[in-house]
C-alpha cells in the first residue's frame, strides 16, 4: 500500500518543486489550514491520518522583512513547528521531515564549512535571529521526541535555495530571484549591495525536493546539512548569472556604502553524502541557466510589473 504523504507549506518554493516529482501527496497551505491555530493543526492531522508529514510551512521572507517582524518570525514559527510536531506524536505519524534552514547555525564558527555538532556553539545572526532561533528550537524538537518516545523523525537543514517558483516581486524576493530580474531588465550594467566579497551557498530547489524524497522513502533518523559543496563569492554569482541569463557583457557594479550582510554560513553536508553517495546538485550556472527559461517562457519577470 502507498504512503500517505502530507505537506505542509506546500504553496511555496520547495512545495513546488516536491509536487513536480509527488504529485500524490496532499499539499496544503495557509488557505487550508493555519498552522499557527492548535486546532487547525490537530484536525488536518487528525482527519487525513498521514503516514508522512513533511513540514515545510514557514514565516520566510528577506533581511527587511525579518528586521521589521522579529516578534512574528519569532512567534509564528514556534507556533507552526511545536502544533505540528505535538500533534504528529499524538497521532502517531510514523516519519515527520521538517525543513530548516542554515539560517539557524552561529552567526560566526571557528570552521567552515559548518558540520551538524556545532549548531549550538553561538547564536544565529543579529539580521534573522528570530528566524534563526525558532527554527533551531525545531532541531531541539526533534532530537527530544527522538531521544524520549525513539520516534524516526528527522530534519534537513537546507542552504539558501532558488528556482522558478521562487517570488520574483521588487520587495521580498531572495538574492537569486532578485538578481535574474536585474539582468533581465538591464540593458549596460547592474548595480548589487556592497563589496560582492562576502560567500553565498546556494543550491537549485528541486534538488532540495530529491533529497526530501529520499528521506520519504527511507524514513531516516536525526538531523542533515543539505547543501552543495561549493560556495561563491556575490561577485562569482553575478558572472555566472549572466552567463546564464544569456548577457555576458553586461557590467557588474558594487556600491560599497551598503552593508554586506553575514559575510559566509556554508555547510558541509558529508553526513547526508555518505547515504546520498551519487547524489548529483545541479551547478550553478545550469540551475539559474533552467530556471530562468521557465520564467522568461513563462512571462513571470513581466507580469510582476504590471
Ligand atoms: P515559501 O515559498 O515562502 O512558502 C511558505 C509556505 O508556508 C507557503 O506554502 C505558505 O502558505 C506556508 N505558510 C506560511 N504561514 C503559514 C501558516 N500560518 N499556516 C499554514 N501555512 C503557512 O517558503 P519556501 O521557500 O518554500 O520554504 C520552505 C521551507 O524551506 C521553509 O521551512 C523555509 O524555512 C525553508 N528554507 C527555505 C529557503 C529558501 O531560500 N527559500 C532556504 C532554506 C530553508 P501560503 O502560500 O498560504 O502563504
Amino acid at each position: 500500500m502507498s504512503k500517505k504523504i502530507l505537506v505542509t507549506g506546500g504553496s511555496g518554493l520547495v512545495g513546488k518543486h516536491l509536487k513536480d516529482i509527488l504529485p500524490n501527496a496532499w499539499y496544503f497551505s495557509s488557505k487550508d489550514y493555519d498552522l499557527t491555530e492548535c486546532q487547525d493543526v490537530r484536525d488536518m492531522i487528525r482527519d487525513n491520518k498521514p503516514d508522512v508529514v513533511v513540514h515545510l510551512a514557514a514565516r520566510v521572507g528577506g533581511i527587511l522583512d525579518n528586521i521589521t517582524y522579529p516578534v512574528e518570525y519569532l512567534e509564528q514559527n514556534i507556533l507552526m513547528n511545536t502544533n505540528v510536531l505535538k500533534q504528529c506524536h499524538k497521532y502517531n505519524v510514523e516519519n515527520v521531515i521538517s525543513i530548516l534552514s542554515t539560517c539557524i547555525y552561529p552567526d560566526v564558527v571557528d570552521k567552515y564549512p559548518m558540520k551538524e555538532e556545532v549548531l549550538f556553539d553561538g547564536p544565529p545572526t543579529p539580521s534573522n535571529f528570530s528566524y534563526g532561533l525558532a527554527k533551531r528550537c525545531t532541531a531541539a524538537h526533534v532530537d527530544s521526541y527522538i531521544k524520549q518516545y525513539e520516534k524516526k523523525w528527522s530534519y534537513l537543514i537546507p542552504c539558501n535555495l532558488y528556482g522558478e517558483y521562487d517570488k520574483y516581486s521588487e520587495h521580498n524576493s531572495h538574492f537569486v530571484a532578485a538578481l535574474i530580474k536585474k539582468i533581465h531588465e538591464a540593458k549596460d550594467s547592474i548595480e548589487l549591495w556592497g563589496t560582492g566579497k562576502p560567500l553565498r551557498q546556494f543550491m537549485y530547489g528541486g534538488d532540495l525536493a530529491r533529497v526530501v524524497k529520499y528521506f520519504i522513502d527511507n524514513n531516516l533518523v536525526g538531523g542533515y546539512n543539505v547543501a552543495p559543496d561549493w560556495s561563491y563569492s556575490i561577485d562569482e554569482m553575478a558572472r555566472i548569472a549572466r552567463i546564464a541569463c544569456g548577457k555576458e557583457n553586461l557590467e557588474i557594479r558594487y556600491d560599497s556604502t551598503k552593508p554586506d550582510g553575514q559575510y559566509r554560513k556554508d555547510v558541509d553536508s558529508s553526513k547526508l553524502l555518505k547515504l546520498l553517495k551519487d547524489f548529483d546538485f545541479t551547478s550553478l550556472e545550469d540551475g539559474i541557466r533552467k530556471t530562468y527559461n521557465e520564467i522568461k517562457n513563462k512571462d513571470i519577470l513581466f507580469r510582476v510589473n504590471k
